[in-house]
């Protein structure tokens, strides 16, 4: 691509400066500063056009995004988010889409005090990458094998959102603009998983579906759930724009939701609450860790909720 370097140019005027980052954008390679004693956590995700998301989505909300669901994954991890690397497959060099994927991608890091450091410039079919690092304290991660039988089951904020902003898109209706703001720009839930390590036993974020995710829990720990279906939390704009049942699907399995689902000893529920609320966000507990190795679901009458499916699978 000729334009490839001023794409690059473009991109590395726009990014920030943390003084960890000895030599960012420009070079072979970036020079970081991990801090003395802190372990370097590191993930990434890949946003494809037409699988992760609308091929018509907003360049901005792309941007947001594809560094959301990185972020969000660190953060599942209990790490504080420093640096990013971000490679794009573009089917046109096209300087005013790199725009306005910056306007939504820097937004979203200067949030978080977060540097681009480096990343890839690449012709192909519309794709994005982004690799995030942070750091954390050793023995401090909040990992997904660490869940305990007789643990509460937790999640912050809402389920089912985005899924249902993604069936209404799906059916050619109008979409819902608070739903749709929680499928183009999740929220990172940062705060409450920095103050989630050292509290929780373990954790993942929930991006392919709630039970799904949990079971990635249970499967690491050796352990199950039962989660209580009419315990999830839904929003009021979920609530008014679906019935029950489909309500209970999206919540339980829809997924692209950037909560975190973390398990906690139930005499740490008092902290557990203090740890997370901020602003608007709260904690719910939706059930407990057993020892029988499947995840299951109940209604307030205690009958058994089978969902049609738990989670979305690529392949
Ligand atoms: P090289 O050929 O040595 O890999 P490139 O020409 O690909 O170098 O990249 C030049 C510099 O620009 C590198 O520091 C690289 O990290 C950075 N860079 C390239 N593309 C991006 C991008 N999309 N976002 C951030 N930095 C980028
Ligand atoms: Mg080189």
């Amino acid at each position: 691509m000729s334009a490839e370097f001023d794409l690059i140019a473009r991109i590395r005027e726009r990014v920030a400066v943390r003084s960890d980052v000895v030599l960012g954008i420009g070079d072979d390679a970036a020079l970081l500063a991990v801090p003395a004693g802190m372990q370097l956590v590191v993930a990434m995700d890949t946003l494809n056009a037409g699988v992760h998301f609308p091929a018509e989505t907003a360049p901005a909300d792309i941007g947001w995004k594809s560094l959301a669901v990185n972020l969000s994954d660190l953060t599942a991890m209990g790490a504080r988010p420093a640096w990013c690397t971000l490679s794009l497959s573009l089917p046109e060099g096209e300087a005013a889409w790199v725009d306005g994927f910056l306007d939504g991608f820097l937004a979203l890091a200067a949030r978080h005090d977060v540097a681009l450091v480096g990343g890839d410039t690449t012709r192909g079919p519309l794709s994005v990458c982004v690799t995030a690092h942070g750091f954390v304290e050793p023995g401090k991660a909040l990992r997904r094998d660490g869940a305990r039988v007789g643990d509460d089951v937790w999640v912050t904020g809402t389920l089912g959102d985005a899924a249902a902003a993604l069936a209404q898109w799906r059916k050619g209706t109008a979409i819902d603009e608070t739903l749709r703001v929680r499928l183009d720009r999740p929220e990172p839930r940062v705060a409450a998983g920095l103050a989630l390590s050292g509290l929780a036993h373990a954790c993942i974020d929930v991006s392919d579906g709630l039970l799904s995710d949990l079971g990635h829990i249970c499967e690491a720990s050796g352990v199950g759930a039962d989660v209580e279906i009419d315990a999830l939390p839904a929003s009021p704009a979920l609530r008014s724009t679906f019935d029950v049942a489909t309500r209970r699907v999206l919540q339980a399995s829809g997924g692209d939701d950037y909560e975190l689902c973390f398990t906690a000893a139930v005499d740490v529920r008092d902290a557990i609450e203090d740890a997370v609320h901020r602003d608007d966000l709260v904690a719910t507990r939706i059930g407990r860790i057993v020892e029988a190795r499947r995840v299951s679901a109940f209604d307030m009458q205690g009958q058994a909720w089978v969902p049609e499916k738990t989670g979305y699978a690529h392949f």
